[in-house]
């Protein structure tokens, strides 16, 4: 198969195999293992899959947690201070009446001091010192109700009206005792409440009579006091006292009782007196039995609230009484204890879960364009490849095919050149001496063309058989190389008394013959191009570079201008005539077409008039015995 047809089938299966590229799963098919292992990995990382929801799912399901947890931890807040509100509150009245009881107390005390009955005046004396206004706002005042036995209702006024003339008692009732007011102080604010008879209503009286059995401190059911002109509900608080102290039980304290001290109290009174209702944030209603005492849970307060956030009813024990307390919290502490971090807490985790899910789509969609233009963009590469692989298959043919025509042409030249240069010199030589000057002249010129074009012509040949025929390649040394080349160019160097010189060159991967002929010819031209007169000196180098060597050839010539340096590399470029130096301008063409051909470089070094010096680069020889073994040295 000749190089032209090996070029142009190994195309043909190149394009097969691009056929079926196409036809089949492109990125599969061609894509080495390694790649397509790496590509699926891109390919997963950039889908959402089960890492990413989990991610999101956690995400959310943290955010509602916090959410929850917040909310409870509001709510618990709030509920324990409204917890400790209505404990308050509960614990204020309920600490306020025992002082008032501790009041009463007192007054029994005062009487029981004055030898068991008081008269008006030491009573006025008491009550006075208690300073109800400052230190019991609550009540409207201090007074004592005597027992007055059935039969001992004249005798009870007669000594009343010593002091007090129009002293009377009121109203009239049914019941055969009676239980009349007979002090009250500060008097003015109870005037109407003076000789009133408790037992006239019932919650008076059977308060009265409860406090005189038990001997304990009573309130009355729900009443409304005589003396209050707004008829709000009130109660009256009752303290027995007894003829002779205390007595031990029931009937004795029936037989010896005497009378109570007592407070009355309006409730409203009472409470604007114990609470401070501004800094509360809770609303109270009071109740004893159905009859409510006092009530804040009314449209009319700013602060109620219809829909209170915690209620709570207490029934607390009052003196022979249940008080029910029934408490809700107000509107103020709907605006301090109301917060919005448990819904901050969601909404943000929420927007966050969001911008989450856009993220990783967006990531992912950005991964699959990626792998997406990557693979266009291989593809690309592809196909860009295969052109190109064409266009040197093309290439490759066609310069093959110039290659064989100069090899042709210039093979089949040398013939008739021969025999044009052959007769030429018969004929100058038989009959020169019949012609004139002028003939003779034009024949050496035809002789002397004849043989430049043979000079040309074998120069020609030479350089397309480079590619044509089947390299040896072998280790080789270049000593050897070089030894062969000063050989052939011993007359050129005697004649021109050159100095010619090595380092210790090395071995290397090449063919014998070839490496000789680029030795030679580099030498060669160091000894021609140099200036009229000069002495030549040639030196030989090698240098050791990655994979191989660089071998430079150094002259004192003439040197070249930086702008040939790539020109004479060129076939037939010369830069001077035939009548300053002889050449065809092909050796260092012939030169670079070898070194290329075992895979190195060759380059040029040189200023005009400062010498030149060329360079190449070769493989460095395989470690190899047998190899090394072979060495040749030459085939040229
Ligand atoms: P030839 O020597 O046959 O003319 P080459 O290919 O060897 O052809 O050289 C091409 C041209 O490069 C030469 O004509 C010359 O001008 C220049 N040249 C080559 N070698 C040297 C050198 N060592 N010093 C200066 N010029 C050189």
């Amino acid at each position: 198969m000749t190089s032209l047809s090996r070029v142009f089938s190994g195309f043909r299966i190149s394009r097969q195999g691009k056929g079926a590229e196409t036809d089949a799963e492109p990125d599969s098919v061609d894509l080495p293992e390694e790649v397509r292992r790496e590509k699926a990995t891109f390919e997963r990382a950039g889908r959402l899959h089960r890492v990413h929801w989990a991610v999101i799912a956690l995400s959310l399901v943290i955010t509602l947690s916090a959410w929850q947890y917040s909310g409870e931890l509001v709510e618990r807040r709030a509920a324990d201070r409204f917890a400790r509100y209505s404990t308050q509150i509960v614990e204020m009245i309920t600490e306020r009446m025992g002082r008032y009881e501790d009041a009463l107390w007192g007054g029994t005390s005062a009487i029981y001091a004055k030898g068991g009955d008081i008269s008006h005046s030491d009573w006025k004396v008491y009550a006075d010192s208690l300073r109800i206004g400052a230190k019991y706002p609550g009540i409207n005042g201090i007074g004592v109700v005597h027992y007055v036995a059935p039969g001992k209702l004249d005798a009870y006024m007669q000594a009343q009206r010593k002091e007090r003339p129009d002293y009377r008692i009121h109203p009239p009732h049914r019941e055969s005792d009676n239980l009349p007011i007979s002090y009250i102080e500060p008097v003015a604010a109870n005037r109407p409440a003076v000789g009133l008879d408790m037992a006239h209503e019932r919650n008076r009286y059977t308060a009265a009579l409860k406090a005189r059995d038990t001997g304990r401190a009573q309130i009355t059911g729900p009443i409304v006091l005589v003396q209050d002109s707004e008829r709000t509900p009130g109660f009256l608080f009752y303290a027995p006292f007894y003829t002779g102290g205390l007595p031990e039980n029931g009937p004795a304290r029936q037989a010896r009782f005497a009378g109570l001290v007592y407070a009355p109290f309006i409730v409203k009174r009472l409470m604007a007196g114990t609470l401070q209702k501004d800094k509360r944030e809770i609303s109270v209603k009071i109740s004893d039995g159905e009859a409510v005492l006092y009530n804040e849970h009314v449209a009319a307060d700013t602060d109620y609230d219809a829909d209170p956030m915690f209620r709570q009813t207490v029934s607390v024990p009052m003196y022979g009484r249940n008080w029910s307390f029934e408490i809700i919290t107000a509107k103020s502490f709907r605006d301090n204890y109301t917060s919005s971090q448990p819904t901050l807490i969601l909404v943000g985790g929420i927007l966050i879960d969001v911008l989450l899910i856009v993220l990783f789509v967006s990531f992912s969609r950005t991964n699959r364009r990626a792998i997406g233009f990557a693979g266009r963009m291989s593809r690309n590469a592809d196909e860009k490849a295969v052109e190109l692989e064409k266009m040197v298959g093309n290439l490759a043919a066609s310069n093959e095919e110039l290659e064989r025509f100069a090899y042709v042409a210039s093979h089949d030249l040398q013939e008739p050149l021969r025999m044009v240069r052959s007769f030429t010199v018969l004929l100058r030589d038989r009959y020169g001496d019949r012609l004139d000057d002028d003939a003779r002249n034009y024949m050496k010129i035809s002789i002397d063309s004849a043989e430049r074009m043979q000079e040309l012509v074998s120069d020609l040949l030479q350089y397309a058989r480079m590619g044509e025929d089947a390299q040896q390649v072998t280790n080789i040394g270049l000593d050897e190389a070089f030894d062969y080349a000063v050989e052939n160019l011993s007359d050129a160097i005697r004649d021109s008394g050159a100095t010619v010189t090595s380092d210790k060159l090395p071995v290397i991967r090449g063919n014998a013959s070839r490496m000789a002929r680029v030795m030679q010819n580099l030498i060669g031209n160091g000894l021609k191009y140099q200036a009229k007169g000069a002495t030549p000196t040639v030196h030989v180098s090698a240098e050791k570079c990655d994979g191989g060597w660089i071998v430079s050839v150094q002259d004192n010539g003439i040197g070249i201008a930086p702008e040939y340096h790539e020109q004479v590399l060129q076939p037939f470029r010369r830069l001077h005539n035939m009548t300053e130096y002889s050449g065809t301008g092909m050796g260092l063409a012939i030169c670079r077409k070898i070194v290329l051909s075992f895979g190195g470089e060759i380059w040029v070094d040189s200023e005009e008039g400062k010498g030149s010096t060329f360079c190449f680069s070769v493989p460095e020889a395989v470690a190899d015995a047998a190899e090394n073994a072979n060495l040749e040295t030459s085939d040229a």
